[in-house]
């Protein structure tokens, strides 16, 4: 085993599409696989959830588009995140939709189908409160003016208008009802101009799984998609979701120390009592986050063990306890289907599960195909 081994189970994938697709009966899913899907693997989680049944991708990059269709991709796509200067062209070629927020945006579109001839799918995006992505909910009569005529020039169709919620996180938080209501406004001023949306989309996971109401036409979940629900089920079941990803690493040594024995740089633990470490080869140049020492767990043999002092650079240490029987060669596993889960580890550092994956992702991204 590498330090650190990184796999994934696509078929998980496939069936948490199915399970947001039965959550979300009357809307389309898009599965969201932006940022290498979340660590799993751009092309191979992308097949797994059209798999799934999937009837739309998203991504942030432009790149990230192009690379789908280069993988074999050939249903609907949407790409959102850049400036004036991205490959339009390459997109509009590659049949990609798009997404605008800005007239500068929307004009390097049009200028490219005014020479290739051919339109544009087009989704505009509004801020409805979340202060990120899209055009001011103030502003939207203007780029829709523009759209409008571009649209009856035959240069675009606009076929979507969406936007994304600020704390979907936090169920009957008072700015989701308001961000609806605001993009309700915006769906309703762009009915008022005649134009025909195939797809209104607001819903991330959280939405998907807490807020029916709020489907529209198509969800765009994305950490759901790999097995990790985004709020607690009211079930205590997960909603059904499995987590996609495992992260294991080797225990290569296992020793008898006394009481009073300081562990890792700086003694930051202390062996209360004579006992046996483990030893385990992954550390912090693998993706092990430094700040989960004497915090995050790993499970060895179907028990618990909380990592002991501090994360060094290629290994990190577990107190086994007094008696143990757990032997050089053993796998350590950091992340598995029966736990750790990310979510525990995200919460043991301080940070978000989306933060983990990516991270250990990272790694496998690395690992020769
Ligand atoms: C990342 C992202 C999503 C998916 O969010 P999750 O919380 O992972 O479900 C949906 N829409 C947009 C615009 C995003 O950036």
């Amino acid at each position: 085993m590498s330090a650190l081994e990184v796999s994934v189970d696509y078929r998980a994938i496939t069936r948490n599409v199915e399970v947001l697709r039965s959550r979300a009966a009357g809307a389309d899913v898009m599965a969201v696989v932006k940022a290498d899907a979340y660590g799993h693997g751009l092309a191979a989680a992308a097949s797994a959830a059209r798999q799934g049944g999937a009837a739309w991708l998203g991504v942030a990059q432009p790149g990230e588009a192009l690379a789908l269709r280069a993988a074999g991709d050939t249903g609907r796509i949407l790409t959102w995140l850049y400036g004036p200067a991205f490959p339009a062209r390459e997109l509009v070629m590659a049949d990609v939709d798009l997404s605008a927020s800005s007239a500068d945006v929307l004009g390097e579109i049009v200028a490219v189908t005014r020479e290739l001839g051919t339109p544009a799918r087009l989704h505009l995006c509004v801020d409805t409160g979340l202060g990120r992505e899209g055009v001011p909910a103030g502003s939207l009569e203007a780029l829709l003016d523009l759209a409008v005529a571009a649209q009856d020039e035959g240069l675009v169709r606009i076929v979507g208008m969406w936007s994304h919620l600020a704390w979907a996180d936090a169920p009957g938080h008072p700015t989701i009802d308001a961000q609806a209501a605001v993009f309700r406004d915006a769906l309703a001023l762009a009915e008022r101009r005649g134009v025909e949306l195939e797809v209104r989309h607001l819903a991330n996971s959280a939405c998907t799984l807490t807020r029916p109401d709020l489907h529209f036409d198509l969800v765009r979940p994305g950490i759901a998609i790999y097995g990790l629900p985004p709020v607690p089920d009211p079930d205590g079941e997960r909603f059904g979701l499995t987590a996609a990803m495992t992260v294991r690493s080797e225990v290569i040594l296992v020793k008898d120390v006394p009481a009073g024995h300081g562990v890792s740089y700086g003694h930051d633990y202390v062996t209360p009592y004579p006992t046996t470490l483990g030893l385990i080869s992954a550390g912090y140049a693998d993706g092990v986050f430094r700040s989960a020492g004497n915090r995050a767990e790993v499970d060895i043999r179907g028990r618990r063990y909380t990592i002991a002092g501090r994360v060094c650079m290629d290994q990190f240490v577990v107190d086994l306890g007094p008696v143990t029987e757990v032997r050089a060669g053993d796998v350590a596993t950091l992340i598995g289907p029966t736990g750790p889960t990310a979510t525990e580890w995200a919460h043991a550092i301080d940070t978000i599960d989306y933060e983990v994956v990516c991270r250990f992702g990272a790694l496998r991204a690395k690992e020769p195909a």
